[in-house]
């Protein structure tokens, strides 16, 4: 039988890592739904409604039934790649700016509901691996399955700094620091959906353990 299943938590907790293994494993659908927020941000900076001092949320949600998200699995990579309005951003939704304003973007109320409801249609057929913020809180809350994913602040940042400097972005490791931190504050503080962990929801703290220990233990939580 197949199932859902949320995997929420902080930034660079391994989420997607994860989600990725588990849907290839148990051949089912894997949804990035921070992918999602990213390319609304990339959006915004891309018609100039955002930047570093100033954010012109009345143009976004004017803009938003303008704005058409889907995924692509790309059978080389083994997932589904992120396209805003048909084409790929599956690489510009990863830089470090975008990382900086899209917690910004995923505090406004009309982002949040249009994205939860095509979620919730993607998750209409079981056999789902969702992660994010809010998936066993709002999309899925009765999901098969609940992970929430922790880790200190400190070991998000260096995962994350090794990830971008691996891509080549020119970045330091206090500002991969500072972007952390600052995602977890105004997650947890926005009034809409704030990031908690779900009542019935397993919690993973991930410091300290390897993936494939992550995974196995995962893994004996599904076949229950
Ligand atoms: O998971 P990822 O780090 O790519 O998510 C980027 C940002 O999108 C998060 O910091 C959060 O602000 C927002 N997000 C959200 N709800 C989700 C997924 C992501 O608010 N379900």
């Amino acid at each position: 039988k197949k199932i859902t299943i949320a995997i929420d938590g902080f930034s660079s907790t391994g989420k997607s890592t994860l989600a990725k293994e588990l849907a290839r494993y148990l051949g089912y659908v894997y949804v990035d739904t921070g992918a999602m927020y990213r390319a609304v941000a990339l959006f915004a900076m891309q018609k100039g409604y955002i930047g570093a001092a100033f954010f012109d949320k009345k143009s976004l949600i004017k803009s938003l039934p303008f704005i058409k998200l889907t995924f692509k699995f790309n059978p080389d990579l083994g997932f589904a790649e992120m396209y805003l309005n048909d084409v790929n951003v599956e690489k510009e939704i990863r830089t470090i700016e975008v990382s900086s304003y899209v917690s910004k973007v995923a505090e406004i109320s009309e982002v949040r509901s249009k994205l939860v409801e095509q979620q919730k249609e993607m998750g209409k057929n079981k056999g789902i691996v969702m992660d994010g913020r809010d998936i066993g809180t709002v999309v899925f809350p009765d999901a098969d399955l609940k992970i929430f994913m922790t880790a200190s602040p400190l070991t998000r940042a260096q995962r994350r700094f090794k990830e971008l400097q691996k891509k080549g972005d020119n970045v330091t490791f206090d500002e991969v620091l500072k972007n952390v931190e600052e995602r977890d504050y105004i997650d947890t503080h926005r009034e809409d959906s704030p990031l908690v962990k779900a009542e019935d929801a397993i919690e993973f703290d991930n410091s300290n353990i390897s993936k494939q220990e992550q995974f196995e233990k995962v893994l004996k939580l599904v076949n229950i």
